[in-house]
């Protein structure tokens, strides 16, 4: 079985939801006759697949356009199919993005195969064939779900997978490949992009995260999850409907339709445990959860719970680790 994983926006190294896809080809080969390639797309991604192939990948295809750095759809689209008709895996997997999941539904249509998109676990059928799972009914039930074409494609939610520990011993193929882009496949074009500022710890990446809800009651309230957040070196995240109200930037969003974290440690201040909220955090290792009425539904994720105003304990938390931290 050849799995051709696709990595994107390569160009500062191999992103880690592409490592975690290639982790989760090489559990899928295991045991079996099967490689795992990598095609690698940007501009200037040498190192990017140095890494790739430090992470597990068998083979990779290295595909540099300028046309490949931006958000372009219709670029990534031709070249992922470029590459998949010379390579001709029996699976792909896309990094379940914005971009990868465009990608993965597109390259299905032309590919007269299907696509699964959201998949958050694969697990091996008989032969090459697969089954993907993703959330179904805005993540209030599961599905199993197997492709009948072939490649069999899915774009897969980042921390789906652990990605395996870097090797730089491993070694690998890496080979360029030169696709065209043509200009009558450009339907769009990207006139701008504006870099998402980032202050502090990425939402994605921190190992503790603090989210405010609609509990907080105001915007300016979030100051104080900003300064709980500072204490303990975390990162700070909103429910949906937070960001609704205008209290937190779009980027903050946890959930089905934000951000995909799994933290050692996430603080739920005010929010109710929304099935779609907890679609973004259900990884996280140990969940505290602050809300002042005890049936909130988040409590029965919580390993600690606090059934108060959170007025009164986020201050006094912020105390107690103040004295902890200058110890
Ligand atoms: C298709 C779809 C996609 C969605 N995607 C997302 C998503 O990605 N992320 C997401 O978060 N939601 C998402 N939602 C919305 C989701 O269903 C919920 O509406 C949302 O998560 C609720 O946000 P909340 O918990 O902040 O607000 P609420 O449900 O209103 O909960 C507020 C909580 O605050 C508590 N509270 C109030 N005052 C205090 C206080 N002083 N101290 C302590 N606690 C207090 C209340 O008891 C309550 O439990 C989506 C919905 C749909 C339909």
């Amino acid at each position: 079985m050849k799995i051709l994983v696709v990595s994107t926006s390569a160009r500062t190294g191999l992103p880690q939801p592409s490592a975690e896809l290639i982790a989760a080809g090489r559990q899928l080969v295991s045991g079996k006759e099967g490689t795992v390639a990598v095609a690698v797309l940007g501009q200037d991604v040498a190192q990017a697949c140095r890494d790739a192939v430090a992470f597990g990948a068998d083979q990779v295809y290295s595909v540099e356009n300028s046309l490949l750095v931006a958000h372009d759809t219709d670029a990534h689209l031709q070249a992922v199919d470029a590459v998949v008709r010379e390579v001709a895996p029996e699976v792909v997997l896309l990094v379940g993005d914005a971009l990868g999941t465009e990608v993965a539904v597109r390259l299905a249509h032309r590919l007269k195969t299907g696509a699964v998109a959201y998949c958050s676990s694969i697990r091996s059928l008989e032969g090459d064939r697969l089954a993907f799972t993703r959330p179904i009914y805005g993540g209030k039930a599961i599905a199993e779900m197997t492709v009948e074409g072939t490649p069999q494609i899915a774009a897969v939610t980042a921390r789906s997978f652990e990605p395996l520990p870097r090797d730089d011993a491993r070694t690998g193929e890496i080979t360029s490949l030169a696709v065209s882009i043509g200009s009558d496949g450009q339907r769009t074009k990207v006139l701008e992009t504006i870099q998402e500022e980032v202050t502090g710890v990425r939402l994605e990446d921190a190992k503790t995260v603090v989210s405010g809800g609609r509990g907080l009651g105001d915007g300016a309230n979030f100051r104080m999850l900003e300064e709980l957040a500072a204490v303990m070196g975390a990162a700070v995240g909103a429910s949906r409907a937070a960001v609704d109200a205008g209290w937190a930037s779009p980027a903050m969003q946890v959930g089905q339709t934000g951000k995909q974290v799994a933290p050692e440690l996430y603080i739920a201040v005010g929010i109710s445990g929304a099935t779609q909220h907890i679609a973004g955090m259900g990884r996280a290792k140990h969940v505290v959860v602050i809300n002042k009425d005890p049936e909130a539904p988040f409590f029965r994720l919580a390993e600690l719970g606090v059934t108060a105003d959170y007025k009164k304990v986020v201050p006094l938390l912020i105390e107690q680790l103040k004295v902890q931290m200058s110890r």
